[in-house]
């Protein structure tokens, strides 16, 4: 069986890249296999414009954000699932003095479209914001599991749940073949998996394990809280509180410290204490030294190529990137050269 490219992983990149190459009206195969780290299975999913404890513009978020929304809906569309929520994130102010820079930032254009309000009084006696807050607006939370299951069947027979031994891809001629798959072109999506193939172990990934609650607490607004840890109403005042950032350990399942840490960013943020503990996951983050993603084509190896390495950030950067990838698998149009792996072939 012949196709134009043979995708490996079906995590999110995985899942948007394959959806593209097929509008574009190529053919895809893809292997994936589920029981291995599925970093967007675990992800709380938030597109969050202003990040960071400085609260700086999400790195190119002028690119990214215009096609969150309408990529996202889309997909909504073709699988007849919702999973794409809109919601504003509400920042409280830690003092007077942040408020002030806040109401200077509010005028400022270039940020303009992504602030919603500013508030200088508490919004609930439920929440820690003596000082008020921030309120974002282009951000919400992608609920990433429907999604993936919805796409499943979309790629139907397309999609093959196998783990794709990385050393049984053979070369012949043009083409890479595995099992009765002819295929023009490898697209590695696998995440971490690359990580760890002969054929990308020379980028320099570094890995990033978070764990993340789900917790049954009172206060359910109809925004996501964030500041020190987000907070996201799934519905029925279960929340989902998140995240952990740890370089070491990666292989370790869910700890203690990690729901004590959470619990007591948790208690700083919310005035009310949590009813019970649903769950605690763990996944690893794929992502990269210089926090940009892993985007081209294999130094040597004929029409190996490589759409990885998407970070903390995989919801806002996979749509927009997505497109960039495509257009440059099936059209050769040039990659921006900050997310080019070619960047790092002098080391090789
Ligand atoms: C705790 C936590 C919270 C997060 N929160 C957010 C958030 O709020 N917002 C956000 O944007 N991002 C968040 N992320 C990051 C987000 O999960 C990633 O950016 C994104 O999901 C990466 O997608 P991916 O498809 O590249 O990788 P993955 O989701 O890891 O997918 C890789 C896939 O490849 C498969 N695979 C690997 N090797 C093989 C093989 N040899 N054969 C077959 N299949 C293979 C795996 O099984 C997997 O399905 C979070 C991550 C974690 C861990």
């Amino acid at each position: 069986m012949e196709t134009d490219f043979l995708l490996i992983g079906q995590g999110l990149a995985g899942t948007a890249l394959g959806f593209r190459l097929k509008e574009a009206g190529k053919s895809v195969k893809i292997f994936d296999r589920p029981d291995l780290n599925q970093s967007s299975r675990v992800a709380a999913g938030l597109f969050n414009p202003v990040t960071g404890r400085k609260m700086v513009k999400t790195w190119n978020a002028d690119l990214l954000f215009p096609e969150i929304i309408p990529f996202y809906r889309q997909m909504e569309r073709l699988t007849s699932r919702k999973f794409l929520r809109e919601q504003g994130i509400y920042r409280p102010f830690l003092s007077i003095e942040e408020q002030n820079e806040w109401m200077g930032n509010s005028a400022e254009t270039r940020f303009s479209q992504f602030l919603s309000a500013i508030h200088q009084q508490s919004q609930s006696p439920f929440l820690n914001d003596p000082y008020g807050g921030v309120m974002l607006q282009n951000s919400g939370w992608l609920d990433i599991n429907p999604l993936l299951d919805g796409m499943q069947a979309y790629f139907g027979e397309d999609l093959i749940r196998n783990q794709l031994d990385v050393s049984d891809i053979q070369q012949e001629g043009e083409f890479w073949v595995v099992k009765n798959i002819k295929a023009k072109s490898l697209v590695f999506c696998n995440g971490l998996g690359a990580m760890n193939s002969d054929f990308f172990n020379f980028l320099p990934f570094a890995p990033v394990k978070g764990e993340i609650l789900e917790v049954k607490q009172g206060f359910s607004p109809d925004y996501i809280v964030n500041r020190g840890v987000f907070r996201v109403h799934l519905g029925n005042d279960l929340h989902r509180v998140g995240s952990t950032y740890t370089w070491h350990d990666l292989d370790q399942g869910p700890t203690e410290s990690a729901k004590k840490e959470l619990t007591e960013r948790l208690s700083g943020l919310i005035k009310l204490p949590v009813d019970a503990y649903i769950s605690q996951k763990v996944g690893i983050r794929p992502a990269t030294k210089d926090r940009k993603p892993f985007l081209g084509k294999h130094p040597v190896k004929q029409n190996v190529y490589l759409f990885d390495g998407f970070g903390a950030k995989g919801v806002s950067l996979i749509p927009y990137y997505s497109k960039v990838m495509t257009s440059f698998l099936i059209r050769n149009t040039p990659l921006p050269q900050e997310v080019d792996i070619a960047r790092y072939f002098n080391y090789i």
